[in-house]
């Protein structure tokens, strides 16, 4: 074969990728196991009838040639007009582009802030695909170090040590955070938005988790003063309206920074469907409802997790204040969260993603995800816990 280009064969940065517990609880579910996955965050419902009826009647009206590039003008507009509803900012559909999947946006975002070889600055623990996504884009991924004492949120003062130690071009953050379940507070959210101003950072605001709150409030970074103009917001309905399969998301930032967007859309995606965009209006139509019914199970699971850690005191829970995860802190067994995991799946069959695989800051720590009926998450998270418990017991008894 001839040569690949350094920037696609260098994506994954090689080695272990820090899925494997999430590889071999597949191999193990292929193999007729009954294991219980508490790894990745997909719903264990399927996207509401009602938006399938919509893409049905779309598509079978003829929805099905190409649309426009940036987004059709009525979906456009309802994002705009939900945007400036929720944070205050005025939004127009000129602000907004319509993206395949908030992936695709987080990609699009650092093409249009990043030239290659600019330093893109990420929060660690990060979603996994973001260094990724930053080097396929030829720029280089500088991560922000968190610490679990301060919920994992990052320092501004970090920031703009690395903002300055770099010379970053933008700052990537998530809230509400996965893996971390952590909502960024206001004050934290100043300081970050602040530091972007003194050091001339694009702050793009991954916010695909924002209608998963459960504690506090979701505040866009894009509607603190002076940001409007330097924020791009990453957004989805893939959490929100259980939609992930649909691949539909967008930006939302300044109108000349959408018009380059639309350039890069044009020679790359050349839009979204039609028929998905129909679909994904219409849910936008249905209001907060739609959204608090898919948002509920979460939230009564969360809810039973800090009831089942309550009883005990050896496994910690991170603030999980959003997001459809909690990060618990295992830190007493005196294992990484890679050994733990694995040794969990080993002996009790529950498959949980080890801090380990979102970075260095999480190290110690394992993300469960709220994504199998209450019952089971119950068993599986008291079981975790006397699973821990045990080794917690062993270690001091050998110590
Ligand atoms: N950002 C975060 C933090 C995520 O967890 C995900 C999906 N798991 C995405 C972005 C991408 O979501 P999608 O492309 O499905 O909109």
């Amino acid at each position: 074969m001839a040569k690949l280009s350094s920037r696609i064969t260098s994506i994954t940065s090689g080695g272990s990728d820090g899925w494997e517990v999430f590889y071999r609880a597949r191999t193990m579910i292929a193999a007729g196991e009954d294991v219980t996955e508490l790894t990745i965050g997909e719903h264990d419902v399927r996207t509401d009838d009602s938006i399938l009826d919509a893409m049905h009647h779309s598509a079978r009206g003829g929805h099905t040639g190409y649309a426009l590039v940036p987004g059709v003008q009525a979906l456009r507009q309802a994002v705009a007009d939900r945007i400036q509803t929720r944070t205050g900012v005025p939004t127009g559909p000129e602000n907004v582009m319509i993206t395949p999947g908030g992936q695709s946006a987080l990609f699009s975002a650092h093409m249009a802030v990043c030239a290659p070889g600019d330093t893109a600055l990420f929060v660690d623990p990060y979603y996994a695909t973001y260094p990724g996504t930053i080097r396929a884009t030829s720029a280089t991924p500088v991560s922000i170090q968190t610490r679990a004492s301060d919920a994992f949120l990052p320092s501004a003062k970090e920031i703009t040590k690395a903002a300055q130690t770099h010379n970053a071009r933008s700052l990537l953050i998530n809230s509400p955070n996965n893996p971390t379940g952590s909502v960024y507070p206001r004050e934290n959210l100043e300081a970050i938005a602040q530091a972007c101003v003194e050091n001339d950072l694009w702050l793009i605001s991954d916010e695909v988790y924002d209608t998963q709150i459960w504690q506090g409030e979701h505040i866009s970074p894009r509607a603190l003063p002076g940001m409007s103009d330097r924020t791009l917001v990453v957004g989805s309905l893939s959490k929100s309206h259980a939609m992930t399969g649909s691949r539909i998301g967008w930006i939302v930032g300044p109108k000349d920074a959408i018009q380059c967007l639309i350039d890069l859309a044009t020679s790359t995606t050349y839009g979204v469907p039609g028929y998905i965009q129909d679909a994904s209006l219409f849910a936008l139509q249905q209001g907060d409802a739609l959204e608090e019914k898919v948002a509920a199970p979460f939230r009564r699971r969360r809810a039973l997790i800090l009831d089942v850690l309550a009883e005990q005191n050896t496994v910690t829970a991170i603030p999980a204040n959003g997001a459809m995860y909690t990060m618990l802190d295992i830190r007493a067994t005196g294992l990484s969260g890679f050994d733990f995991a694995q040794a969990l799946l080993t002996e009790h069959k529950i498959a949980v993603m080890p801090g380990e695989s979102f970075g260095t800051s999480a190290a110690g720590h394992i993300r469960v995800a709220l994504t199998v009926d209450d019952a089971k998450l119950s068993v599986s998270v008291r079981t975790l816990c006397q699973f821990a418990q045990k080794l917690a017991q062993d270690r001091t008894h050998a110590s």
